[in-house]
């Protein structure tokens, strides 16, 4: 992977620049450069054909400064120490941005699931935790899913850290189905998160969401619960992709449509009265709102000159490089960070650990009138910063996330 691609380096990066601006005293700086525990675990499983393969996992806990660790699990071919390191820094300054009471980490497994049996994929997940048990904890470090991990999958590792401690432990994870404890909305947290951002940001803006033409690349959880809210809230969806390619069609057309299509054959391409486009092309297209809702660095030095949209709203964690950031800053994009847009997820994951802990469980209108509450009020926070200090607005986020992550440590006396 080339340097300036190493989501790692590009997470120091980040922070390097906003406590330069901030004036971030230098040891809180040092601390805050690198995580502070790092864990490399290797998983064995049975495989259908009873031989025994050796899975490769990690956990990452970036900062406990403002409470116990949190963050999803990962299940990709591609991951690396350095993508969990950078998403365990990004899940430190999430949880800061939005100030609910925990710090950040991030877990991943190298593996394909596509390749796996159910059976395989139960035996993985409960391996993994085995693996992992001891650092985690509803008071330690909470997972979640992410990146090709789900509800289910959630479920057989909540299911095997309680059969380890021998009591029902249901906040130690999160996104669980509601049946064993899973909050109501979580499912779609991060696209409800990232429509809320959206609508804060057109207001700002002066842009009306009615009508507005949106562009959605990746159509996993994220990507088609955004597309659909989006089209909900009067947005004309005009483009969406997937890792096998995308679909265009200037009219518009039904995200739902997008996403029965992908059910039935694995992609979004061929829906009826829409072209086929490469996502390379699609992140081009002219729009309004360009919604990244797959993996890291699609927009890059290399293409953010062509970029034609008004808002960039990173649904997905590490989209943009800071090359990119400078070119679109110039440009006069807007671009809402992806720690404070897809905030919403772990929002939720919040609400349900509070319901886990407490006992007390709520309505789905619930979850969503907190979720917008605190949508809304992280981003006019890093709104503010954005104009007093006359950043981008990532800068800004990292500004208002890193200050109270240097004062939580300042407090506990840490330096
Ligand atoms: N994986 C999600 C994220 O990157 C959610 C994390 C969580 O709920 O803990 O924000």
């Amino acid at each position: 992977m080339p340097e300036e691609l190493n989501p790692f380096k590009i997470a120091q990066k980040q922070l390097d620049i906003a406590a330069k601006i901030m004036n971030l005293d230098p040891s809180a700086h040092t601390i805050l450069r690198n995580p502070l525990r790092t864990l490399e675990v290797s998983i064995p499983v049975k495989m259908d054909d009873g031989s025994t393969k050796v899975f490769t996992g990690f956990r990452v806990q970036y900062n406990d400064a403002r409470g116990p660790t949190k963050g999803g699990i990962r299940f990709h071919p591609a991951e690396t120490i350095d993508t969990v390191k950078a998403l365990a820094a990004w899940m430190t300054w999430k949880c800061a941005v939005v100030g609910i009471p925990y710090g950040g980490s991030k877990g991943g497994v190298i593996c394909d699931p596509h390749t796996l049996s159910i059976d395989e994929l139960e035996r993985l997940s409960r391996g993994y935790i085995r693996a992992i048990a001891q650092f985690i904890g509803p008071e330690k470090d909470i997972p979640a899913p992410d990146v090709y991990t789900n509800p289910q999958i959630m479920a057989w590792m909540m299911d095997e850290f309680s059969r380890i401690k021998q009591y029902n432990v249901p906040g130690v994870i999160t996104g669980k189905p509601v049946i064993v404890g899973g909050s109501e909305g979580r499912w779609n947290a991060t696209a409800m998160g990232t429509l809320y951002a959206i609508q804060e940001a057109t207001r700002k803006l002066g842009i009306n969401l009615k009508g507005a033409r949106a562009v959605v690349q990746g159509y996993g959880n994220a990507g088609a619960f955004a597309a659909t809210l989006l089209k909900g809230a009067g947005a004309k969806i005009i483009a969406v992709s997937d890792s096998k390619g995308g679909i265009v069609s200037e009219r518009g057309f039904d995200p739902h449509a997008a996403l029965s299509q992908k059910e039935k054959t694995g992609s979004v391409i061929g829906l009826h009265e829409t072209e086929k486009i490469t996502n390379e092309d699609l992140l081009e297209l002219e729009c309004d709102i360009l919604v990244p809702c797959a993996i890291e660095n699609v927009i890059t030095e290399k293409n953010a000159d062509r970029v034609k949209t008004k808002i960039i709203a990173e649904a997905a964690n590490g989209p943009t490089t800071p090359g990119a950031d400078k070119i679109l800053h110039k440009k006069g994009v807007f671009v809402i960070p992806d720690f404070l847009c897809n905030s919403g997820g772990v929002t939720v994951s919040y609400f349900e650990w509070v319901q886990n802990v407490t006992g007390y469980y709520w309505s789905s209108e619930e979850v969503y009138d907190k979720l917008n509450k605190i949508m809304v009020g992280a981003f006019n926070d890093v709104y503010d910063a954005h104009k007093r200090e006359d950043v981008d607005m990532r800068t800004a986020a990292y500004i208002v996330a890193v200050k109270k992550v240097a004062d939580a440590m300042k407090t506990r006396g840490w330096y």
